[in-house]
């Protein structure tokens, strides 16, 4: 071969590579960017698990607890969003039987959700869904099928982004007025029922949760911590076999239980625990309801 053609097999093979290591670069850093969004999405941390914290749920501080807050008028967010009002009258009932609350957190999930309606459907059994926002068409006609399916729909969060909610009141409430309009917009009806990221009392909100708590009352909201936590929410997936066990080896005395769990991640064993919790709960004489206004909250306990 001449050296003009060495020069040019020279040539192209250096283009050739070239050309390669750019679509590898791209590829890998789609996939790397990817990844590494997957991994920092917002996870529930040691925070929505409520560790270290106690439930309050004797009947009557509870009442008096948010007669207290409710008959303060003096607050500094009357002006703001004056659509988020809450129609909840506070008067809750104690269960007459033993009663189980199942709520799922950070849903719809295009390929859990659907799965967990399918086996409460198939068991007759009603839960309750604290729900983030979602666009998709898949999301929508979730929102729609929980609703349609008997099930409560209550408020999580829009963005779920701890840092973002709990900077302020404000903030709060803008990030829950926008999942609030979603929702009405899909359903035709704005929930009354919500639930706070991380719980009640957490980490994020440690500055601002007294006067959240209290707007968030002022307008009729009822927020449901919970007493019963399944630990399906870790940045991996839990085996179904640790999710039954935190679930049955917590205190079993409590007459009303709200059960934590989560359909919001791609993991399926919160699904494939779920017969086993209903079949196990309803041998231990627990009944199964959605929350609505009326039920007795659950809540993280409050020092006013
Ligand atoms: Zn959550």
């Amino acid at each position: 071969m001449s050296v003009r053609r060495w020069k040019q097999v020279i040539s192209i093979s250096v283009a050739v590579l070239l050309v390669t290591s750019v679509i590898l670069a791209v590829v890998f850093g789609i996939k790397y960017n990817r990844l590494y969004h997957e991994n920092t999405k917002p996870q529930e941390t040691a925070a929505e698990i409520g560790e270290g914290k106690v439930e309050t749920d004797e009947y009557e501080n509870i009442i008096k607890y948010y007669t207290n807050i409710k008959s303060d008028e003096n607050f500094a967010y009357k002006d703001k969003h004056p659509e988020l009002y809450g129609s909840s009258q506070f008067n809750f009932t104690e269960p007459s039987e033993k009663t189980c609350y199942l709520t799922f957190d950070d849903g719809p999930d295009p390929n859990t959700t659907p799965v967990i309606l399918d086996i409460l459907k198939e068991y007759d059994v009603k839960a309750t869904f604290f729900v983030v926002y979602h666009d998709s068409e898949d999301a929508k006609a979730l929102y729609k099928r929980i609703v349609d399916e008997g099930h409560s729909i209550g408020i999580h969060s829009a963005s779920h982004d701890y840092e973002k909610i709990y900077a302020s009141v404000e903030a709060y409430l803008d990030d829950f007025a926008r999942l609030s309009d979603h929702l009405e917009q899909i359903t035709g009806k704005r929930p009354d029922i919500f639930r706070f990221p991380g719980g009640s009392i957490n980490t994020y909100n440690s500055s601002i949760y007294k006067e959240l708590i209290a707007e968030m009352i002022r307008r009729g909201y009822t927020y449901y911590d919970w007493n019963v936590a399944a630990g399906d929410a870790k940045s991996y997936e839990v085996s179904t076999e640790d999710i039954l066990y935190n679930i049955f080896s917590a205190d079993s005395s409590s007459k009303e239980k709200i059960i934590l769990l989560h359909d919001g991640g791609s993991y399926q064993t919160t699904a494939e625990a779920l017969p086993e919790i209903i079949e196990r709960m309803q041998a231990k004489g627990y009944s199964f309801a959605p929350i609505t206004t009326d039920v007795r909250p659950v809540v993280f306990e409050y020092k006013p």
